[in-house]
């Protein structure tokens, strides 16, 4: 158990960030045990089948229940898609929580669990308290990367815990991030994700309507998209992930590719629910951020298959609202 992880939830994110981290920690030492556990059971297998392809030798297992992966592992990485499921994951009968007051108490005590969910804050503060009842360790490490990000372990994890829980999760973390940023205690890594996709969030939408503006007024969306990098409103949302083709010079954008393999608008009108959600109860006002999740909203309600595309495809649906 002291030399097995277990990783929880092998999406489109957790499977490559399992991936790097076991194959670097086999690296490392090739005696550890790895444990991968999804609610689809295919997923674990091909997982396995992948990484045996690539290191034969390897000992890598499948949990079919949380419970099986907190048996076998002292470390447990979590990358599950909302609060929902964290709250199964960590508390239901079968779940992590009930699975460590099982163990002897030296080994529940040893017990650290990473959940990199981006979540409700309330909820990850809530699970966390009941995780250290245990005499377990945890930290919320939410990340920012996207898929691109968790492919090549360039991710950035925010953290959020005791400074002895965060320096229990670095080792683990550098293996499938560069940038570790230690943001406060328990819930702040999440509170600093959230911040920060609210204030994405918005601008994309801004830059989409600055962006379709200026085309009416007759200007070139690559002129436009110039003056505004080279200007005060310029922001990632205009300068890398532009809503508009052929706005960029290197034409990397999610754009470009019919706003395929970017950011799900899905998945940012959940983040903006977790802001909107938390706002109220902190008496910290949002006139923009709500207006934005309503944005995103509708955009989803018109055009479902968005929901999955780049988030900002937000242009798409402006530029069909548009009248002549
Ligand atoms: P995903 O939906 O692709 O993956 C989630 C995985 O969890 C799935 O494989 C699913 O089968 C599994 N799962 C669900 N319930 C489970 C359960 N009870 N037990 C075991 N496994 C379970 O999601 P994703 O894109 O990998 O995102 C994961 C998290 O990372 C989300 O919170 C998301 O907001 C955040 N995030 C995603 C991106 C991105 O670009 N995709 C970027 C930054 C942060």
């Amino acid at each position: 158990r002291n030399k097995s992880i277990s990783f929880i939830g092998l999406g489109r994110m957790g499977y490559e960030m399992a991936y790097n981290l076991f194959s670097k920690t086999y690296a490392e030492a090739n005696d550890s045990h790895f444990v991968v556990c999804d609610a689809v059971q295919e997923t674990s297998q091909k997982f396995c089948t992948n990484f045996l392809t690539q290191f034969p030798r390897a000992r890598i297992g499948i949990a079919t229940t949380p419970e099986e992966a907190v048996l076998a592992s002292k470390t447990i990485v979590t990358m599950l898609p909302s609060s929902p499921h964290v709250q199964t994951v960590y508390a239901k009968e079968s779940g992590i929580i009930p699975a460590i007051q099982k163990l002897p108490e030296a080994a529940a005590r040893e017990t650290f669990c990473i959940d990199s969910t981006t979540l409700d804050v309330t909820v990850a503060r809530e699970v966390a308290k009941d995780v250290v009842q245990t005499g377990a360790a945890i930290v919320d490490a939410p990340v920012s990367g996207g898929v691109t990000g968790a492919k090549a372990a360039t991710l950035s994890f925010l953290v959020g815990g005791t400074e002895e829980a965060f320096q229990l999760s670095h080792p683990v973390l550098s293996h499938m991030g560069k940038r570790i940023i230690h943001c406060g205690p328990s819930g702040s890594g999440l509170g600093a994700k959230i911040c920060n996709n609210l204030i994405l969030g918005v601008q994309q939408i801004v830059v989409a309507e600055g962006m379709l503006l200026g085309q009416r007024l007759g200007l070139d969306p690559a002129i436009l998209a110039g003056v505004i990098n080279s200007s005060t409103g310029g922001c990632w949302a205009s300068s890398v992930n532009n809503p508009v083709p052929g706005a960029l010079v290197d034409q990397s954008a999610p754009c470009e590719r019919d706003y395929e393999g970017g950011f799900a608008t899905a998945l940012m009108l959940k983040d903006m629910g977790l802001a909107t959600g938390i706002a109220g109860s902190q008496g910290s006002p949002l006139p923009l951020g709500e207006a934005a999740e309503r944005l995103y909203e509708r955009v989803i309600e018109a055009e479902p298959e968005l929901a999955r595309k780049d988030f900002s495809s937000v242009y798409r649906y402006l530029e069909k609202l548009a009248t002549v």
